[in-house]
């Protein structure tokens, strides 16, 4: 019989995918020694069973009674009795955190018996009363669908009515008539009353968890953290314990270290006399830790003890969620806390100063991803003005938008491409499609552990919270603060690292981390504070070790000199693709045009000597600037319709001279030659290696201007180190015809210069999959390979570059096919399959064949891993990714599966 429930005894931290985070975790407390209230997890596989079959597989019943049963002769209470009932808490958690994403159901068993009872047995009616409205409430919302506002609405009539601001504030007959409120509201809106029998409440309440996997809003938060839509969620259904018990009571989320800053020693917020998720709704104004010691030594003392116990057992920043229950702690939650880009970096060089984990350990805690970010501009400091307000310093980063007040209108906006930032008076989960389109999100309430921040630090998007000062009227759509009026479209900046808020376009200027990469650590950390030092020093040491660690070269994707002398002080080992056809854009179009419509040799050959000077000097430049390391340059490779006129355009311009009576010849010939060379596919048609064959002298015009650029090189002293790559090859013939005349014009051009072997290698672009399947015969004929991944992805899936990713990969990306575009990340098990196959076919042909990958792969993260594992000897990416490849590179090295 599959076991589809598991005690929380039962489980350890490492078994995620069946009993998600939160219920490994709660398990590994437990095995810990941890005050964990007990309780038990259903497995994500029942979750998979129920959406599969639409009901709850038979034996989860059977379990779930053994289970429930088994909890309560342990406590000696039962659920939902009506003398001392026991209550549990009923919550998602998969195997992947998506914050606020999913349900929660408190306080399940009670009704308006055992609500007495609670009374009784706690000598506290008001709290009985008050739990039992959380109850309503909350099963209302969640597993009956019922809108929020339904019950906060009423929540809101009671306290006006009273004259209160705060839910404290009710009494036991105030909760007692919001009771009967919210029963009636649940009789109104579902058409049934709410279900009294304890059971029932727990069964629809796993349910209504199971099913809010699929909600809209959880699937949204998944294509964009790329977590598989087929996961699941688990269950966690344990032991209440209480923090709305009065003073000596209360609920709490902390962290070990500041998961914004990174700076070292606990970190967290506290409110006294409350449940649940009230401390992170920002419904009332939290404590701090420092305060909570204040209020309750002995609990905060216990708490310490606990985190470091946490920390030392899982040697990295642990969030935590506990709650005291008259003076004593339990943890509901804890796992490694997310954190923003900057804390990574310092807490994992932190963890290596206090030795708790190796600078290898150390390197695969950050990601490119976050270095990237890292790499952000930020406001100038001199151009600030003053800012209007501040908030909590939430998510760092410098935000400049026009201010929406709602998701939709984030969307739409951004949508036209405007630069938007949300501004919210406290953001809720339905709000990501809007935190997603922002640049920014500001809001007036919350502290750094609010919706609004976490999930902002999850996607490393800057965010200012809880900057009270903000009157913000979301309906009326206007923000007031400081006698101004902020509207809806008006322009506001955000310093996601300072909390501070600005009116206007406020200019920026590089990070410190960027000065660092292009000037050096001590350009960085000149007059800057001593947070933002470690944070420099953190990505200098990790970037060192990444360096010395990684295995892959990493080379860039350049076309000028210009980018080329950029790349190098990015780190990058020379040039892995430089795109000549791009040196022929704009105002040098009708060069390549006069060659392809050329109707003679005589006119074809005039064409090419045209070419020559301004190549030659092209690749003169780009060698000089990567002197010393090899710079890959690829022969032609224009989709020819990039090349040619507009046909359409061409056709008009044409038809209507004809009309005037006023026929251009010009006009008449070139319009002929775009109708015999039109082609519908162009991707598929005369291009790379195609077009060099059918056009006599095109590629040997341009290995006459490399080696003669590189003649020249030599007789100034210089070390040009240069590989020419030949594009699109399917057949080692094409190679061949092509290799003969380059060979046969590079051993000429040597000799006339008397400068001996000039070392030019030739290689070519492994791109098709004819190619990755012939890599073996190929290989005899190149000396090094670099696969084309745009086109290798392109033909492989025959998913047309140019077009697919915007009419097809949303409702791919939906619908499960991918969790990411295989333009952006490998596709391992196809495209990285014919990777894999022509790297090791072509080594056993050539053993020191030199393998490379230049297609855009090359810069994402994910990818770069995949690389190190086939055995290739580099990446190249474009200029700015290059750091980001150097770390992951490093990274790869450091946590690839050994062999
Ligand atoms: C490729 O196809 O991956 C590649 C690098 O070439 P291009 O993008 O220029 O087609
Ligand atoms: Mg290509």
């Amino acid at each position: 019989m599959t076991q589809y429930v598991y005690d929380f005894s039962q489980g350890d931290k490492d078994q995620k995918d069946l009993l998600g985070g939160k219920g490994a975790n709660l398990a590994e407390m437990t095995k810990l020694g941890l005050p964990v209230p007990p309780g038990f997890t259903i497995t994500t596989e029942a979750c998979r069973e129920y959406l599969r079959l639409g009901v709850e597989p038979g034996e989860l019943r059977v379990q779930a009674t053994t289970a429930l049963r088994q909890l309560e002769d342990r406590l000696g209470r039962q659920l939902g009795d009506r003398h001392d009932p026991l209550l549990v808490s009923v919550r998602s958690g998969a195997k992947f955190s998506m914050p606020g994403m999913m349900e929660t159901v408190l306080n399940v068993g009670l009704n308006d018996a055992s609500v007495k009872g609670l009374a009784e047995a706690s000598g506290d009616e008001r709290f009985a009363w008050d739990s039992y409205r959380r109850l309503l409430q909350m099963f209302g919302k969640t597993v009956l669908d019922i809108p929020g506002e339904v019950f906060s609405d009423e929540m809101d009539k009671l306290k006006s009515a009273k004259g209160v601001t705060s839910d404290v504030d009710l009494d036991t007959d105030d909760l007692k008539g919001l009771v009967q409120a919210f029963k009636d509201a649940v009789r109104t809106h579902s058409g049934a009353d709410f279900p009294q029998h304890p059971r029932e409440q727990l069964d629809l309440a796993i349910r209504a968890v199971f099913k809010s996997w699929n909600t809209e809003r959880a699937r949204l938060y998944r294509r964009r953290e790329r977590i598989p839509q087929n996961l699941g969620t688990a269950v966690n259904v344990c032991t209440m314990v209480f923090g709305n018990l009065g003073e000596s009571s209360g609920t709490g989320v902390a962290f070990t270290r500041d998961p914004a800053t990174g700076r070292a020693g606990a970190y967290g917020d506290y409110l006294a006399n409350a449940q649940g998720e009230d401390v992170v709704a920002g419904i009332r104004n939290t404590l701090s830790l420092d305060d909570l010691a204040e209020l309750d030594k002995s609990s905060h003392k216990q708490l310490m003890k606990v985190m470091r116990r946490l920390e030392t057992h899982y040697r990295d920043l642990c969030d935590i969620e506990f709650t005291i229950e008259r003076g004593k702690l339990w943890m509901l939650q804890t796992r490694v806390g997310k954190r923003t880009a900057a804390a990574a970096f310092r807490i994992a060089a932190q963890l290596v100063d206090e030795q708790m984990i190796t600078l290898d350990e150390a390197l695969s805690r950050v990601s490119g991803s976050q270095l990237a970010q890292l790499m952000f501009p930020r406001f100038d400091p001199s151009g600030n003005g003053d800012p209007v307000t501040a908030g909590m310093a939430a998510s760092p980063g410098a935000a400049v938008g026009r201010v929406v007040f709602d998701s939709p209108a984030a969307v739409a906006w951004a949508g036209r491409g405007e630069q938007v930032v949300l501004v919210r008076k406290e953001t809720n989960p339905d709000d990501l499609a809007g935190m997603i389109a922002a640049n920014g999100i500001l809001t007036a309430r919350g502290g750094k552990t609010s919706h609004a921040a976490v999930v902002a630090r999850g996607m490393g998007k800057t965010c200012v919270c809880g900057a009270e000062e903000l009157d913000i009227d979301e309906r009326g759509k206007a923000i007031r603060v400081a006698g101004q009026t902020v509207g809806e479209g008006d322009w506001i900046s955000i310093d996601g690292s300072t909390g501070q808020v600005f009116l206007g376009q406020v200019p920026v200027v590089p990070s410190p981390v960027e000065t660092y990469i292009e000037e050096g650590l001590d350009a960085a950390c000149d007059g800057v504070d001593q947070e933002t030092v470690q944070l420099v020093q953190a990505v200098d040491r990790l970037l060192r070790h990444a360096d010395q660690r990684r295995r892959l070269g990493v080379r860039a994707n350049a076309d000028t000199a210009e980018d080329a002398t950029r790349a190098r002080t990015l780190g990058a080992q020379g040039i892995g693709l430089c795109r000549t056809e791009h040196m022929f854009l704009g105002e040098r179009r009708t060069m390549i045009e006069r060659v392809i419509l050329a109707d003679t040799p005589e006119d074809r050959n005039a064409a090419l000597d045209a070419l020559l000077p301004p190549q030659r000097e092209d690749f003169t430049a780009l060698l000089d600037a990567m002197d010393g390391l090899p710079v890959t340059i690829r022969l032609l490779d224009p989709p020819l319709h990039e090349f040619l006129p507009d046909r359409t355009e061409l056709a008009v311009r044409v038809a209507t001279a004809r009309a005037k009576g006023e026929a251009n010849p010009e006009d008449e010939r070139l319009l002929t030659a775009v109708e015999r060379l039109h082609e519908s596919n162009p991707m598929l048609g005369l291009r790379g290696v195609r077009l060099g064959l059918v056009t006599p002298g095109l590629f040997l015009l341009q290995v006459r201007a490399i080696v003669e650029a590189t003649c020249e090189l030599r007789r100034q002293g210089r070390s040009p180190n240069v590989e020419i790559m030949v594009p699109l090859i399917g057949s080692v013939m094409e190679l061949h015809l092509v290799r003969d005349e380059a060979d046969a014009l590079i051993e000429e051009i040597a000799a006339e210069a008397g400068l001996g072997d000039l070392r030019i290698k030739i290689g070519t672009m492994i791109e098709l999959p004819r190619a990755a399947l012939t890599a073996h015969r190929i290989a005899d004929a190149a000396d090094f390979f670099s696969f084309g991944t745009n086109d290798l992805t392109q033909t492989t899936w025959a998913f047309s570059r140019d077009d697919v990713e915007a009419t097809l990969f949303a409702a791919y990306l939906d619908k499960g096919v991918f969790t990411v575009s295989p333009f952006e990340t490998i596709d391992a098990d196809g495209v990285g399959r014919l990777v894999r196959i022509a790297a090791e076919e072509g080594r056993a042909t050539k053993p020191d064949l030199k393998l490379g990958i230049c297609g855009e792969h090359g810069g994402d993260p994910e990818s770069i891993h995949f690389f190190h594992q086939v055995g290739l000897d580099y990446v190249s990416c474009s200029p700015y990714r290059v750091p980001v490849a150097r770390l992951e590179a490093g990274r790869a090295a450091v946590t690839a599966p050994p062999g």
